[in-house]
């Protein structure tokens, strides 16, 4: 967990707002973590903020905490690679995400873990209300 992320991120936005925006981040993947399929606990910044990552929902991903952990400072996509878990499907979401393509990203996150379901009622709701804010 970046201590200093969450930080930034309340900076920018009231904390009733960022836990909203925290919590549709997790909704998009069903509360499993983008990386591994895990339970995420995390948001983790795709470009890390050190490298100039922004704390958008383009940039930030639902990630365990362990998958936090062990990526830092690294970019995603690199980092990614080399996992004993790697998967293309999720590789190719990674990328859909990190485009601002998030119904793309959660249809490839279904085809690499066909137990994983969304409401897409819920994701359009979702989609429209942060475009707008
Ligand atoms: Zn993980």
């Amino acid at each position: 967990m970046h201590i200093n992320d969450a930080v930034f991120l309340e900076d920018l936005c009231p904390k009733f707002r960022f836990r909203q925006w925290r919590k549709s981040i997790h909704r998009f993947t069903g509360k499993s973590c983008i990386y591994c399929g895990k339970p995420s606990e995390s948001i983790d910044h795709i470009l890390p903020r050190s490298q100039g990552g922004l704390s958008t929902t383009e940039n930030c991903v639902p990630a365990c905490l362990s998958c936090n952990g062990d990526k830092s400072d690294e970019n995603a996509l690199y980092w990614y690679r080399k996992q004993k878990f790697y998967d293309p499907r999720r590789a190719m979401a990674i990328r859909a995400w990190l485009e601002g393509d998030l119904r793309l990203a959660i249809r490839l996150l279904q085809w690499a873990n066909p137990d994983f379901k969304v409401n897409y009622k819920n994701y359009e709701k979702d989609e429209s209300k942060y475009k707008a804010a």
